[in-house]
């Protein structure tokens, strides 16, 4: 069996048409399969037609969040729920072709040997080109700090049971779906899609909402942020050393003014202490988080669609 998780939020005009596509190719191509809907917290008729859906149709799982935890944590839900053999991560809003889980389905059943199918953009739809800019830039600093080439990479893949039971045993708290399933390593097929636009509603990201995922994704995947500390420490020691020289030798011919480079060189290092002292916090505050263990989501309601209830 196909699971398939879709995690969801604010999503009332796409629940419908996502559940009648998604079960209509499958339908047609006999593939075997079971919907996973995770509500994340949404606050308008989601969990409503999720929990209508489960009552009304087969192969329906309904997940619903206490509140919004963010799709990271509906990711993380959805693979621990799913039953099936292989589990498929798709947006609500159809920007992940249905059809390419059929051609991921295929791969995945002829080859024993492939574990994970990704699914990478080959274009990336329509994008405000400020918000272009952005991306490009996040994943230029993940492909130079962990070696991960992200860009065209996405959440739409295809695990097979193995790597869902690894990461389930991962405990972190704070997740980075695309670098873990990679970081779990299995071999690995591509397959290239193109983005759709969006069926209905808008796009859950703001400007703030992106800037704190990729701040929050960076430093849940590498701490090359602390080692620039220590490289611009050891730059800075080095420029003391040729400015020291020269200030003595200055000195020693009886020419020692300088009361503006003082002035600015304290202004510079204060700068540059204050944000490596930043970036050291806030890794200690990442620390934090991880050791109070809290639970990364919390369910508040679980509906099954009659056919699923005793498996
Ligand atoms: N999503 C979620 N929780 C959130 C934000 C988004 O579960 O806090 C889901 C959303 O319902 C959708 C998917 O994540 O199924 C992708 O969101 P969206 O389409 O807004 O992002 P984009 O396609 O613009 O990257
Ligand atoms: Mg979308």
């Amino acid at each position: 069996m196909l699971s398939i998780i879709i995690p969801s939020y604010n999503e009332e005009k796409n629940i419908d048409n996502t559940a009648n596509v998604v079960s209509d190719v499958m339908e047609e191509n006999k593939i075997d399969y079971e919907m996973v809907f995770v509500n994340d917290g949404s606050k308008d008729k989601t969990w409503e037609l999720i929990s209508r859906l489960a009552d009304e149709r087969d192969n329906i799982v309904g997940i619903n969040f206490s509140r919004n935890f963010g799709k990271e944590s509906a990711i993380f839900a959805g693979l621990k729920e799913a039953k099936g053999d292989a589990c498929v991560l798709m947006d609500c809003d159809l920007q992940h072709p249905p059809q390419v889980i059929v051609e991921m389905y295929n791969i995945w059943k002829n080859n024993d040997s492939i574990d994970i199918v990704e699914g990478r953009k080959s274009s990336r739809g329509k994008e405000n080109p400020v918000y272009k800019c952005f991306s490009l830039l996040f994943y230029k600093l993940i492909k130079s700090a962990s070696g991960l080439d992200m860009k065209a990479s996405s959440d739409f893949k295809l695990l097979d049971r193995k790597v869902v039971d690894s990461l389930n045993e991962m405990p972190e708290r704070l997740t980075f779906f695309r670098a873990m399933s990679s970081w779990v390593g299995f071999n690995t097929e591509t397959v290239y899609f193109d983005v759709a636009e969006r069926f209905e509603g808008e796009s859950k990201w703001s400007f703030k909402s992106l800037v704190k995922y990729a701040v929050n994704s960076i430093s849940s995947f590498t701490s090359a942020p602390l080692h620039i500390v220590t490289v611009i420490g050891f730059i800075m020691l080095l420029c003391s050393i040729i400015l020291g020289i020269q200030t003595l030798w200055r000195f020693a011919h009886g020419s020692s003014e300088g009361f503006t480079t003082v002035i600015l060189l304290i202004l510079f290092t204060s700068s540059l202490i204050m944000i490596s002292l930043g970036i050291i916090g806030y890794y200690i505050s990442k620390i934090y988080e991880e050791i109070k263990c809290r639970p990364r989501y919390i369910i508040s309601d679980k509906k099954k669609s009659n056919n699923l209830k005793n498996i």
